[in-house]
């Protein structure tokens, strides 16, 4: 029976062009584009923490890859290590007692939507809270926190929730949790000729990494209460929460009803429809160099055997990708 997940219909929904190279060929970058990695790694580090595996330790895997990397990567990706662990030590300590218990990670979860088609997913997180209702949550990793409207192309989520639900009944999912991380770390407070730490309002900072500076310059966090004390009280920049409970049964009905029908639509055409969608979003597909090549009549051999692999029939690759690039 065919099946389809979110990603390929989102896929399908972006670019033919594009579902082609990532499904029919499972082209994949050697070297994923930066905010592709940072996400990546994020995700790996979020699902060990729930797992209460140390999250640390998978970035020091990642760190001992950086250092073999060539110059000119390492420019590329930055100083991803030290910026992911500052960004992990955020949330971990903006989210140290939130009430959620994780109960699995990474699920994989499957349902009919007719009868020759099949639903599959892997749902970020399952979580349950103090008063025993149960929530998916999905990491979101991107620059910027997006607002209610970005939110509304977000809304596969109830697809999930409508798969669990259908083949787990008698125990129900009550709602999402989109959990929002930016990849860009909070500002280091810039230590003052006179000495000192800036208090500057304006510095995009948070309360864990203004900590980190106080103990790593040997300073008395009493001196800094004031400008502590606000950014504790602040609604963090770099890490947000939003609650979509009890969904209703319409709206979760239309999600699912649209999906079904462009599912029947890939389904159908996939095999035949390579057509490209070009727009300004263009630039940061993954697969630019080679549809741009072959487009030209260029050498897309020679880009394919060089950027890309082909990837494991067996691989997933339902992670979400990044909010914005
Ligand atoms: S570059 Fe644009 S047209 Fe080409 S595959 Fe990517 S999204 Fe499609």
């Amino acid at each position: 029976m065919p099946v389809a997940s979110w990603s390929r219909i989102r896929t399908w929904r972006r670019c033919h062009r594009q579902f082609d190279y990532k499904y029919a060929q499972r082209l994949a970058r050697r070297k994923p584009k930066p905010p592709l990695l940072r996400g990546a790694i994020l995700h790996e580090m979020l699902d060990a923490r729930s797992m209460k595996l140390n999250p640390i330790k998978i970035l020091d895997g990642y760190a001992k890859q950086y250092k073999s990397l060539f110059v000119e990567e390492r420019e590329l990706y930055g100083d991803i290590i030290e910026d992911l662990r500052r960004i992990y030590q955020g949330y971990d300590m903006q989210y140290a007692d939130d009430g959620y218990k994780t109960l699995a990670s990474e699920e994989f979860v499957a349902t009919d939507m007719s009868n020759n088609l099949r639903f599959i997913g892997y749902i970020d997180k399952r979580v349950v809270d103090q008063h025993g209702r149960q929530w998916i949550m999905d990491h979101k990793t991107g620059k910027n926190i997006p607002g209610a409207d970005a939110r509304y192309s977000d809304l596969q989520l109830l697809l999930y929730v409508w798969a669990y639900n259908k083949e787990h009944p008698t125990d129900r999912i009550s709602g999402v949790i989109w959990d929002y991380v930016r990849t860009k770390p909070p500002t280091i407070p810039e230590l003052l000729k006179k000495g000192g730490l800036s208090i500057a309002k304006n510095i995009n900072t948070d309360y864990a990494t203004y900590m980190q500076a106080i103990e790593d310059n040997d300073l008395d966090p009493a001196d800094y209460k004031e400008r502590l004390t606000d950014l504790q009280a602040q609604e963090s920049p770099f890490f947000r929460r939003v609650l979509l409970p009890n969904p209703s049964a319409k709206m979760v009905e239309q999600v699912v009803e649209d999906f079904r029908n462009t599912a029947i639509e890939c389904v159908t055409l996939s095999p035949v429809s390579k057509a490209r969608n070009m727009t300004r979003d263009c630039s940061s597909c993954e697969f630019h160099s080679i549809c741009d090549a072959e487009l030209r009549g260029a050498d897309a051999d020679f880009i394919r055997k060089n950027e890309f692999i082909v990837k494991d029939p067996n691989e997933h690759g339902d992670q979400e990708e990044e909010l914005d690039n």
